[in-house]
């Protein structure tokens, strides 16, 4: 089996550009100069399943806070595969997630026909397997994983990680009273558009938190590129403890509209 190339998500250059960002997205700022991230169709990130095996502290995903056995249906990549084509996007990278995303019982029908889309029409796109590179079942999945697909994990060993608290919604927070949230955060552009479950977002970690909120505002198709989805930044990034600066923990921190977001979606 190859061994994942290493993830870390947490580096100080990052923590030094996130008090960038946050300066930068301060109403009077970004009304001057306009929105500093916009969606990009350079590359894609897939939530393929929302089913992990360690259910972290603080998961951007919520798969310790809510589990889920979500799975993303085959036809969803399929149709995606055949729009990238139609629309003629040359997707420079895309991202397989999840959730553990070698817990989806489709998974070598996915990475099937991502490599049939490499081979046939886009050969330099890097298609990237993101993996919590934990237990014999991911061990066992990750062994037959064909030389095309490019493994990466922040190869975790417990369910306590360094992570930023996404549970502190900014909203709940005085410091971001000025915050204009449809400047969204460098994932958007460093990671691309998502694609979950839920349908496209400007980020995947967006159709997360959709997962629990429920405002069913994923795109059902592939946004065109004058969609600014500035809907989804507004509704999305004022909960998410990625936007703005905030200091990583290991701790279980969640701010009060999570506190509610998680009580309702667990009484549904
Ligand atoms: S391994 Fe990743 S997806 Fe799974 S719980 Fe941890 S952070 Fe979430
Ligand atoms: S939802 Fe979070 S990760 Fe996505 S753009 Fe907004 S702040 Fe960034």
């Amino acid at each position: 089996m190859k061994t994942p190339l290493r993830h870390r998500n947490i580096t100080l250059k990052r923590l030094v550009y996130d008090t960038y960002q946050f300066l930068r997205a301060q109403s009077f700022i970004s009304c001057h100069f306009g929105r500093q991230y916009h969606p990009s169709l350079t590359c894609a990130e897939i939530d393929i399943t929302y089913k992990c095996n360690l259910k972290c502290i603080n998961c951007n995903r919520s798969c310790a806070q809510s589990p889920s056995d979500i799975e993303m249906p085959v036809a969803d990549i399929a149709a995606f595969i055949r729009e990238s084509i139609e629309r003629k996007i040359e997707w420079k990278r895309i991202r397989i997630l999840g959730g553990e995303p070698t817990l989806h019982s489709g998974i070598f029908d996915i990475i099937d026909l991502l490599i049939e889309y490499q081979s046939r029409y886009n050969p330099s796109v890097r298609l990237v397997l993101g993996t919590n590179f934990f237990g014999s079942r991911v061990h066992q999945v990750l062994k037959k994983m064909p030389d095309a697909i490019i493994l990466k994990s922040t190869l975790k060993s417990s369910r306590v990680n360094l992570f930023k608290p996404f549970n502190v919604a900014p909203v709940d927070t005085v410091y971001n009273r000025f915050s204009d949230y449809t400047c969204g955060c460098r994932i958007i552009e460093e990671c691309g558009i998502g694609l979950t479950p839920s349908g496209y977002y400007m980020c995947a970690i967006a159709g997360g938190i959709d997962r629990i909120f429920g405002y069913d505002m994923g795109r059902k198709q592939l946004p065109d590129e004058s969609d600014a989805l500035s809907d989804q930044m507004s509704a999305f990034c004022r909960l998410c403890g990625h936007f703005g600066v905030q200091w990583p923990t290991r701790k279980t921190k969640k701010s009060k509209t999570w506190r509610l977001a998680y009580g309702q979606y667990q009484g549904k």
